[in-house]
């Protein structure tokens, strides 16, 4: 077994490492400010291409793969995990328009989609409840040339900046009346609705999506009509639960490096508080999450990189990496006393960030009903 990631991979995260430092560093306070995603940050991850890590060269993407990607997420969240959430979701746009997409479709949206010129967004979620997809009440009616979308989706990252957006409705009844398609901002009918304020992760921009008799053409159905469960849950599964854990990896990261920063530098009694065991056992405990999250994390991405089955597994590293980010911020705080709980630290948004992944992309109970659905079997 060898655990040294490929060299590529490493590339990746050096120039990632590099583009967050220089380049989403210094956005954070203005995002956590506005609770705006700046626009340029798109064009920007264009450039360095990481938005075309998961799509293949021929439609404009590099096809580095699901562990370079899991890297590169990782590294964009220690900075500002609003950016990392915002590029994750991106690429289950691109996934599930590589996987599902008829040639037409993916010449069409990958090339833009990969260079910057367009952001992308994946709406499954609806006010009736994000774990029942079955009950969602978006419909898509067949006319002659297309369909007419109703409906509403929620909590939808990108939501305003997005240009395509994969979404879902229901074309009939039950798990094989439900269809995808790709529908471009503009689309009469179609429109962002509210922005969300959120506890955490501020400056990704998160909101409502409506359909009001939209009228989509044809070709933009992906897949074939009655296949929307399947590229919903292999979008989610796939793509997107590894992506948060990705996202909530990063934050796990930035958990320790603030913790060590801060307890070499803080004096008590005349030394370090490093020095206190108390601290170290903190620091420890932060160290032993982030490493078993980094290797969740990463076998899930290698396991779906190899085109094994990585549905469970990616399901574990989502929900063991959120909530172990939650436990490793609060930890976090604590280390820093009463400075963990000011503004200017930032350890008090790690702790906000690490809160909101735990829901996004898949809830912890839903997590361990896929786990223990696969270990009862
Ligand atoms: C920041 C953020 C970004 C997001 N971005 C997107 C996006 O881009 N696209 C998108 O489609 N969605 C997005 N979502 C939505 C997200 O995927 C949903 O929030 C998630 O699936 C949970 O759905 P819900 O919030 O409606 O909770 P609900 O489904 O209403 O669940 C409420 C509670 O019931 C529990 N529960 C539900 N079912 C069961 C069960 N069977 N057994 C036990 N407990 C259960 C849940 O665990 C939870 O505790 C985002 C959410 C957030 C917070």
């Amino acid at each position: 077994m060898d655990f040294t990631l490929p060299r590529e991979v490493r590339l990746v995260r050096r120039s990632v490492r590099e583009f967050a430092e220089e380049t989403v560093a210094p956005l954070v306070e203005r995002m956590e400010e506005r609770d705006e995603f700046p626009a340029e940050l798109v064009r920007a991850m264009g450039e360095i291409g990481v938005l075309g890590l998961i799509t293949p060269p021929e439609h404009g993407g590099s096809n580095l793969g699901h562990l370079a990607r899991m890297v590169a997420v990782e590294e964009v969240s220690r900075v500002s995990a609003a950016a990392g959430i915002s590029l994750q979701v991106h690429h289950m746009a691109t996934a599930a328009l590589s996987d599902f997409g008829s040639d037409a479709q993916k010449q069409k949206y990958l090339p833009p989609l990969c260079r910057g010129d367009w952001l992308g967004t994946c709406a499954i979620t609806e006010p009736t409840g994000g774990s029942d997809l079955l009950g969602m009440a978006s419909t898509a009616r067949p006319v002659a040339d297309g369909y007419v979308l109703n409906g509403r989706k929620c909590f939808i990252t990108n939501c305003h900046l997005s240009d395509a957006v994969v979404t879902v409705a229901k074309t009939g009844e039950g798990p094989k009346g439900i269809s995808a398609f790709v529908v471009e901002k503009g689309t009469p009918g179609f429109s962002a609705g509210r922005h969300e304020h959120k506890l955490g992760l501020r400056g990704a921009d998160t909101g409502e999506l409506v359909f009001r008799d939209c009228r989509v053409p044809r070709e933009n159905l992906l897949g074939n009509e009655g296949e929307g469960m399947a590229v919903a849950l292999r979008t989610i599964g796939e793509v997107g639960r590894p992506g948060m854990a990705g996202t909530s990896l990063g934050i796990l990261q930035a958990c320790y490096d603030e913790s060590v920063r801060f307890a070499k530098e803080r004096t008590l009694y005349g030394r370090p508080i490093a020095q206190l065991q108390a601290i170290q056992w903190s620091v420890a405990e932060i160290f032993a999450e982030l490493q078993a999250s980094r290797w969740l994390c990463y076998h899930a991405a290698w396991l779906k990189d190899s085109g094994a089955d990585c549905g469970v597994e990616t399901t574990l590293a989502k929900m063991y990496t959120s909530e172990a980010a939650v436990k490793a911020a609060q930890k976090a705080i604590e280390i820093h006393g009463a400075c963990g709980t000011m503004m200017e630290y930032a350890v008090q948004r790690l702790f906000r960030d690490a809160m909101v992944c735990v829901s996004a992309g898949g809830t912890t109970e839903i997590g361990k009903l896929v786990v223990a659905r696969a270990a009862l079997a």
